[in-house]
């Protein structure tokens, strides 16, 4: 798939999980071509699954809220989800779904190559880890982590609707995700061992 659009024509056709049979509109990624950072949820929520678009509900209201204080805009970011179709209510996607849809979101880090990847919660971590063939764990254990893989940074995160269950972790998500934005304005095309060390980045 050679453009986003065409990646985006390909998801509106596509039938190969059984998420087809439930969906109202799958969803694109959205957001600027040339953005360098990339946030990766897991799959549409009834809201996004009525207008086709990822994080218009109450999660995506969050990420806007910590966007704002730190200085950025939607426009900054490309925003996608790890599976296109909504799942059934209350169920996470299945690893088979997470597997067939994979190949969508990898053409989209191809196309975009961008320096900051922001997984949000596991079932984008797996996903991830699918295209990237790397074990990057659970996200209990790596959240507010930094890896490099590759020329990708990757800033695991909290998906905010957890946060949303669990207020009490909001201010650990705010920090968090705060840094990994803080991050994104300092990057430069090649990470020195200095940037890397003072920052602990870890190389998977
Ligand atoms: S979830 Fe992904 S693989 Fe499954 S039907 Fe939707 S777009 Fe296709």
């Amino acid at each position: 798939m050679e453009s986003l659009e065409k990646v985006c024509s390909a998801v509106s056709q596509c039938k190969l999980c059984d998420l087809h049979y439930f969906r109202r509109k799958s969803v694109c990624g959205v957001g600027n071509p040339a953005a360098r950072i990339m946030i990766i949820g897991e799959a549409p929520g009834t809201k996004e699954d009525e207008v086709g678009k990822p994080f218009v509900g109450r999660s995506g209201q969050l990420i806007n809220r910590v966007m704002n204080e730190f200085g950025m805009s939607r426009d900054e970011v490309y925003i996608t989800n790890s599976v296109r179709c909504k799942p059934k209510a209350g169920t996470s996607p299945k690893t088979r779904e997470i597997k067939t849809c994979s190949p969508y979101l990898k053409a989209e880090i191809g196309l975009l190559k961008p320096q900051l990847i922001i997984p949000m919660g596991n079932t984008a971590i797996r996903s991830l880890g699918l295209i990237m063939d790397r074990k990057l764990g659970k996200i209990s254990g790596i959240s507010g982590k930094f890896f490099l893989i590759g020329n990708y940074l990757i800033s695991p995160q909290f998906h905010p609707a957890a946060i949303l269950r669990n207020p009490k972790k909001l201010e650990y998500f705010r920090i968090n995700l705060g840094r990994a934005f803080e991050m994104a304005r300092h990057l430069t095309a090649d990470l020195s061992q200095e940037f890397l060390k003072a920052n602990r980045i870890e190389i998977l």
